[in-house]
Formats: C-alpha cells, structure tokens, sequence
C-alpha cells in the first residue's frame, strides 16, 4: 500500500500545494484522486515516485520511506502516464515504449517481443510501430503512453488525467477498454482526474480534494454519491447526483413487480380477472415457455371466452437484464407508455417489472 502521512508540499515560492495529506491507498485497486483544477492532484501523484520531494511528513509504499529508495530505481518500478501523454518526441513508439526496459537493459529479443505484447495489449495496431509522436492521434499517443508506463510490469501504475485530452467518444472507448485492463494487469493504480463522471466509472475508491490537498472525501463512489460528506463534494458531484447513483447500480438489485401475468392462450375473462387483483388497466403476456411476449390493455379485450391472442398484443420495445444499469431501466420506464420495463433473463425469461417504485426504494 501507498501511505501519506502528515505530508506537506510548499514550492519554492512559499505556496502550500499540499497542506497535511493523511491517505492510504490500498494495494491492488484503483484509486482516484479528482478535485478541481489546482487542488494538488498531480503534485500528490509526483510525490509517489518523488517527482517531487515532500517539504514535511512521510510518503511510503508498504511500510518504506520513498527516500530511502534511490529515486531511478523507485521510478522503474512505478509506471506513470503523464498529463498529454509526455512521449518522447524524437523517439519512435517502439523506442518509447521500450524506454523503462531498455534502462534496464533487456536483452534486443525481450524488449521486440514485449514491445510487440504491449501493443497488442492497449489496443494499437503494429503498423504504428514506428511512427513518431507528431504522427499519432491524441488516442493513440495515449494508448502509447499506457503502454510505456507498462513496460517493465511495475507494480504501481500512475496516471495524471491521461484521457483529458482526447474527444468524448474515444474517451469512452479508452476507459471501457482500461477497466478491462485493470481486470487483467490487477495493479495498484492512483488515477487523477477532474472528470467526475470518470472518476465515478473507473474508481475502486475516490479521494476528492480541495484546495491545498484537503482530502473533502475518501470513499467508494457509491458511498460518495449516497452521502457527500459537505457541500463542497455535493457542488463537485453536480446536479445529477441521483442519475449517477443508478448509474452505478444493475437491475439485479432491485425488487421486480411481478404484475398480473396471463399465457397467450388465455381468456379475456381471465386477463380481466388479473388485472382487476392489481388493479391495473393492462396484462403483462407471455408464452408457455415463460417467454415476454408483450402486454394487452384491458380496453382492448372483449370479454368472455374470446382468446387474448384473437386481440392485439403490444410489445413492450425494450426490456432490460440483470446486468443492466438501473439507468438504463430508468431510461427506458420514462419512455415506456406504462411506465415501467420488463426485466428478461435470457432463456428464462419474463422476470417481472422494474417500476418507479423499485428504483425508489433503492435509492432511499
Ligand atoms: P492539480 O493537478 O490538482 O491541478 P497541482 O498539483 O498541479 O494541481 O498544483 C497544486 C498547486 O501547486 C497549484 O496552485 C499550482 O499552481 C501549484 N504548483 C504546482 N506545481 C508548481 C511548481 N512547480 N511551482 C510552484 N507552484 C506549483
Ligand atoms: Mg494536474
């Protein structure tokens, strides 16, 4: 683990970046440091691999003193994405990725095979191999300097806002495609952004700061967007706190309305009957299988022994599993006539309604 303890920052000019930073950071997950511009984020982050020295207190990582490692070899063993990628410009991206390996010099063979393994893992194609910077687009120059900052298998990777800098879509793309390589690299990794969307998405824990380096927060996002400790992180979270909130949540954990049910082959009178136990105005319908075929309204069935499927059964257009977002579900009960989306779970189907009333309840 990463442990700040009583640590201040004043630069040369007197300022105080950081003020007294107290943190741990836990080996093996992900944590965000985000706060506003200024706060003192990448100074904590340089702090790590003494980029920059602290004017008071103590940085370790499990239980050393950084100073007492020497300050190349502590480097080497922390990779870290820079601000803008920070490649270097006269060096080609096989060159910049091999820089930490080469320092530590591996074998020609070694460094053309990780290069090439690198490569593939950050989803670059070969073909750029041997580009320089000026010729990458701002994705790709970041998805070099991922790749560099993984070069020699570090334990500890570092990234300052290393997807700021690149248009909204392929910000998505990068961060879906870094989580999944979170899954496979299980790396400590202390993330700064200013982003909260990204912070909230990407983030095992998230430490907001304030002005000065003062931790505001320290938690996981779900308990930050649950219970900001103080107006400052509810500003930082914005209006769409709530959103965010379901946004981190999957249907999996919400109660369903089962709501009056019927078989396609059932009679009006029965789908009538349904309805009238709950007290609605229309039947969910599904097939023998337990399959979601759609739903009828009562003002559409005729009565009597007249079957539902002699009546025109509606389809609900959109459903959602297990494994979807509630909201997503929200999204789809606010465009839904009803007022509600089905849950489907692949072959077993139907699986009840997710409601207004479910989401709610999760969020109360
Ligand atoms: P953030 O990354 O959160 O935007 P920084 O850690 O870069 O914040 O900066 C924190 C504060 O320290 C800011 O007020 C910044 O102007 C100041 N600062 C950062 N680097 C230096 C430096 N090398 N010399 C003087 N002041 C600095
Ligand atoms: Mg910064």
């Amino acid at each position: 683990m990463i442990e700040f303890s009583g640590v201040g920052k004043q630069y040369g000019d007197g300022m105080a970046a950081i003020e007294s930073l107290d943190m741990t950071i836990a080996t093996g997950e992900l944590t965000v440091l985000a706060g506003p511009s200024g706060c003192g984020k990448t100074t904590t982050l340089r702090l790590i691999n003494r980029l920059e020295e602290a004017t008071s207190g103590i940085v370790s990582i499990d239980g050393m003193d950084v100073r007492a490692r020497e300050p190349t070899e502590l480097r080497r063993s922390i990779g870290y994405v820079m601000q803008h990628s920070g490649l270097f410009p006269h060096r080609t991206v096989r060159d910049n990725i091999a820089t930490v390996p080469h320092l530590l010099s591996w074998s020609k063979a070694q460094i053309a095979q990780r290069v090439d393994e690198l490569i593939e893992t950050v989803g670059l194609r070969t073909e750029i191999i041997d580009r320089y910077p000026h010729q990458l687009s701002g994705g790709q120059a970041q998805r070099v300097g991922v790749a560099r900052a993984l070069a020699a298998d570090p334990p500890i990777l570092l990234m300052d806002e290393p997807f700021a800098a690149v248009d909204p879509i392929v910000r998505g793309r990068l961060q879906r495609e870094f989580i999944q390589l979170q899954e496979k690299v299980e790396k400590t990794i202390v993330f700064v952004t200013h982003d909260i969307d990204e912070a909230i998405s990407l983030g095992d824990r998230i430490a907001l700061f304030e002005t000065g380096g003062r931790l505001a927060q320290y938690a996981p996002p779900a308990d930050v967007l649950a219970a900001p400790a103080n107006g400052f992180v509810a500003d930082f979270l914005g209006g769409e706190r709530e959103l965010r909130r379901l946004a981190l949540m999957r249907v999996a954990a919400v109660e369903t309305e089962p709501g009056p049910e019927v078989t396609s082959d059932a009679s009006s009178a029965s789908a009538l009957a349904a309805a009238d136990r709950y007290g609605w105005s229309w039947v969910v319908i599904v097939g023998d299988d337990g399959q979601l075929i759609g739903w009828v309204a009562c003002g559409d069935l005729i009565g009597g022994d007249s079957r539902i499927d002699e009546v025109v059964i509606q389809p609900f257009g959109q459903a959602v599993s297990a494994d979807d977002t509630l909201r997503t579900a929200l999204g789809a009960i606010v465009t839904s006539p009803l007022g509600v989306v089905p849950r489907v779970d692949g072959a077993r189907g139907y699986a009840g309604l997710v409601t207004h009333a479910s989401l709610n309840q999760k969020l109360a």
